[in-house]
């Protein structure tokens, strides 16, 4: 899942570090702190997961360099913490809608386009993908080029047209072929924070309108090799918007996966998906033992 990253290295020197030396000392936890940062936790959380790494040394009088892997897992999953409600939304009866919400760039459409494909292909939903990001026309021609790929209807208007009237039409549409599934692409521009909020209202408004409820999930898309940077961003979508699930693509393109639990502790809201490449089964829902394992592996 994750680049081979700092801590397999840094692994390899608690062999040599914890043999030569017999025990484990503060230099150790020194490089243990430095592995955690570069693996873009925060300070915070850092700081917390090697405290609790430190009472499980001194308490269970931890000497091998496989107990202290172990216990730093253990310290790693606890900071992940109630990882939240990491599964997707599925309504009750009717379609469910998704919304995708996020900066150009991060992997907002190729997101949507994975998750049409896994819903269609492997779960044998009928899926519809609907073009709200109309600013920009390759947005929908992207977007077309993965409804072939699910094998899913694409819905769209011209450029320029109401992103509600496209949300519209895709409700409707879903309702007439009962399909299961509508994925929403949106323009998500947030230097104007203001006019995000009002189209995902409007947005908002045509689902209750249509659908009898709000969009099932409004998911937030970022990028993985963004690093620390994916946080202040991800705070300005959370505030202006209601976010309840973050898509974390391209944690394929970084070893510093520590970002999902950083993203957890400072947002509060649960990584639902992963992107781990560009291909159509390149997505995986978010899973906190297998992440974790793959951080430290
Ligand atoms: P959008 O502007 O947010 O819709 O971003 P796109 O979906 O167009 O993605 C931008 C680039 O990132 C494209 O080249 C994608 O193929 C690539 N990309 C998206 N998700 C992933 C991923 O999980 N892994 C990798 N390696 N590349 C990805």
């Amino acid at each position: 899942m994750l680049k081979r990253g700092v801590f397999k290295t840094l692994f390899q020197s608690v062999d040599a570090l914890v043999t030569g030396k017999g025990r484990i000392d503060d230099d150790l936890f020194d490089e243990f702190e430095e592995a955690l940062l570069a693996a873009d936790l925060s300070f915070r959380t850092t700081e917390q997961v090697l405290e609790r790494l430190k009472g499980m040394v001194r308490d269970k009088r931890m000497s091998t360099a496989q107990e202290v892997q172990d216990g730093l897992k253990i310290a790693l999953t606890e900071a992940l913490g109630d990882a939240g409600d990491t599964k997707l939304k599925v309504a009750e009866s009717g379609p469910t809608l998704y919304l995708m919400v996020g900066v150009n760039g991060v992997g907002k459409t190729t997101s949507l386009g994975k998750l049409a494909y896994r819903a269609s292909k492997k779960e044998g939903k009928k899926v519809i993908l609907a073009a709200g990001d109309t600013f920009r026309a390759a947005a929908a021609e992207q977007l077309g080029i993965w409804a072939e790929r699910a094998g899913a209807e694409l819905i769209r208007q011209k450029e320029n047209a109401d992103p509600a009237a496209v949300v519209h039409d895709a409700i409707i549409a879903a309702k007439t072929r009962g399909a299961d599934l509508i994925l929403v692409d949106t323009a998500g521009r947030l230097h104007t924070k203001l006019n995000l909020m009002e189209e995902l209202r409007k947005i908002g408004r045509i689902c209750e309108k249509e659908l009898g409820r709000k969009p099932d999930e409004v998911l937030l898309a970022l990028d993985a090799t963004t690093g620390q940077n994916a946080v202040p961003q991800a705070k300005q979508f959370t505030e202006a918007v209601g976010v309840t699930g973050i898509v974390l693509a391209k944690l394929d393109g970084t070893a510093r996966g520590g970002i999902v639990i950083t993203l957890r502790q400072e947002l509060g809201v649960p990584v639902k998906m992963v992107g781990v490449g560009e291909g159509p089964e390149d997505m995986l829902p978010f899973n906190p033992e297998v992440f974790v394992e793959a951080l430290l592996g």
